[in-house]
């Protein structure tokens, strides 16, 4: 099944001006690994219709993202929240009868959104968790008084050190720190 025809401006955002547009960054995408066959989807919709997180959100449409991406609005895509409700869970690959890999296009515009400081907050808060303890999240002194309570062991001791020196290499710890610029840029490198 399909669904209806598509829709760049969807619900709740603003009519495309022209000066949005940027008819370089479908090209630049070409370049990325990933996202090389960007240009072969014909906005069938079978990749909306199928993933498991279009069915319960009003708003993630990754055939809108794509589409959105083919007309040039860069920073609409880049600077979207609806990026990161993606479960990367494939189901859009195997079914892209175009051969989109659309699940890698997906990643492709979320690391060209880090890159250019558009990492939503929670995410942010979670590296910064991470980098302190070694853990996502900080574990409440409630919850570890209550396993010595119950006789459980301690948790073991996250490596904040060794995570510190991989997000590093990655870039990813520079790139956090990054505010939005403007003006997105898009250069294809190391994806
Ligand atoms: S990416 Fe593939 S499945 Fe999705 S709309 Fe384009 S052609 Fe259809
Ligand atoms: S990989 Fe992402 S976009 Fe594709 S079906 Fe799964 S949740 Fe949806």
């Amino acid at each position: 099944m399909t669904e209806a025809a598509p829709t760049p401006t969807t619900k709740g955002q603003e009519p495309i001006k022209a000066s949005e547009l940027d008819p370089k960054f479908k090209y630049e995408l070409q370049k990325i690994h990933g996202s090389e066959k960007i240009l072969k989807c014909f906005q069938c919709g079978t990749c909306t219709s199928d993933c498991p997180i279009a069915r319960y959100s009003d708003s993630y449409r990754p055939r809108t993202l794509i589409h959105m991406a083919q007309l040039g609005l860069k920073d609409r895509v880049l600077k979207s929240d609806t990026l990161w409700l993606c479960a990367a869970c494939f189901t859009c690959t195997d079914r892209c009868p175009q051969d989109v890999e659309v699940a890698s296009v997906i990643r492709v515009f979320r690391n060209l959104a880090v890159e250019n400081g558009c990492m939503p907050q929670v995410f942010k808060d979670q590296i910064a968790a991470v980098l302190d303890s070694g853990y996502a999240y900080k574990i409440p002194d409630l919850r570890i008084k209550k396993r010595e309570s119950q006789g459980l062991p301690p948790l073991p001791k996250g490596n904040p050190e060794s995570v510190k020196k991989t997000l590093k290499g990655v870039k990813l710890i520079d790139n956090v720190q990054k505010p939005a610029g403007e003006t997105l840029n898009v250069q294809p490198q190391q994806q």
